[in-house]
């Protein structure tokens, strides 16, 4: 069993800890947290042990019925690899931490590629990851980004990438972010870093972003163009999404158009948290003319890359070094079902 601690239990913590614990070659060893919250709280009912960054606060933490297991170098101590899913920044100040202990560590997309010096995704290279040290998983607009490239470039070859991020103000808990009544360009300068984000990942892909942020908290949506180098039948892009194992086909049938009644579409399926690893390609946007294709994706940015830190933690750990077997795990494990 590989021994995984996960420092930072909010939004993509508490998901890996749970996707962790799903899979049958993995264990949580702890996860950790600042301060007593309702996570703190699942954390306990799930069976987590709990560890703190601060010791100085166990008291606030066993005076709320938490029970504290001791603090994150102790986690440490007890872990083969640690997932960071702190916020933003705060995660490459823990790199001495992890090196001091000698655990394996992973990043998310709120910290510079440079905290690892390595980039990752599933899809595009799953096998430079084997027996590393130290990997980020990119951002989930990244994620959702890399899939949809990688898989046309295998196919058709990519010239170029046009895309176009409508995204998410905040997550659905996240009772501090706005805007409010606004569409914020994010940033008013083109590119966005999502491209160059795209490109540690897939280095030969000419590739320009545009993003803003809108009001909304269940997910972002890209409108992507790409030219290919051969020319496609629509037939044969739909094809390629729905034997994808991390992109799913957004039926006409289903009469879905908003990422409102995708999500609630996720729920009813019984996904845990109404949460949509996979990439959610509306079937009636995709459409080729000439060697060009367009598309819109819908990405569930609280989910996408829960599934990537895992197949992260196969690779790093070099339990399973194939991506198709370990993508397999992952998704059987989580009890994936075709949108
Ligand atoms: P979050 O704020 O929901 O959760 C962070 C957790 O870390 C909180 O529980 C907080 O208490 C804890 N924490 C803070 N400082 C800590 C410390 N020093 N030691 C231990 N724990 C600490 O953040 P999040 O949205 O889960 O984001 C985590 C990372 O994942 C960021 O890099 C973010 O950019 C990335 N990411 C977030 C999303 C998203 O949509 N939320 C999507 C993809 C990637």
């Amino acid at each position: 069993m590989i021994r995984v601690a996960i420092n930072g239990y909010g939004t993509i913590g508490k998901r890996v800890a749970d996707a962790v614990a799903a899979q049958p070659d993995m264990k949580v060893v702890g996860v950790s947290k600042t301060r007593p919250s309702h996570e703190a709280y699942v954390a306990k009912q799930r069976g987590y042990p709990l560890y703190i960054a601060d010791l100085a606060k166990k008291g606030d933490f066993e005076r709320a019925g938490i029970p504290v297991a001791g603090d994150v170098e102790d986690m440490l101590k007890a872990a083969d690899i640690v997932v960071d899913a702190t916020p933003g920044g705060v995660g490459k100040k823990n790199r001495a931490l992890y090196e001091k202990h000698g655990v394996k560590a992973i990043w998310q997309g709120g910290e510079d590629h440079e905290v690892a010096g390595f980039s990752f995704n599933s899809d595009c290279n799953f096998p430079d990851a084997v027996n590393r040290s130290f990997t980020r998983v990119v951002s989930c607009n990244t994620t959702g980004l890399c899939r949809i490239i990688k898989a046309m470039d295998r196919e058709f070859g990519v010239k170029n990438v046009r895309a176009v991020m409508v995204r998410r103000g905040g997550d659905p808990g996240d009772i501090k972010r706005g805007p409010i009544d606004a569409v914020v360009l994010n940033p008013v300068t083109i590119p966005s870093h999502h491209g160059p984000d795209v490109q540690t990942v897939l280095p030969h892909v000419n590739i320009v972003t545009l993003a803003m942020i809108v009001p909304v908290t269940m997910m972002h949506m890209h409108v992507v163009q790409m030219d290919l180098e051969k020319t496609p039948t629509r037939e044969q892009v739909i094809q390629i999404i729905e034997r994808h194992p991390r992109m799913g086909l957004v039926r006409k049938s289903t009469g879905i158009t908003s990422t409102a009644e995708l999500k609630e579409y996720a729920m009813d399926l019984g996904r845990a948290r109404s949460d949509l690893w996979e990439n959610g390609i509306f079937e009636e946007s995709v459409s080729v003319i000439g060697n060009e294709l367009y598309l819109f994706q819908a990405i569930h940015q609280e989910a996408d890359v829960v599934v990537e830190n895992i197949d992260a933690i196969r690779a790093m750990t070099g339990t399973v070094t194939d991506a198709a077997k370990s993508i397999e795990m992952t998704n059987k494990a989580l009890g994936f079902t075709p949108i």
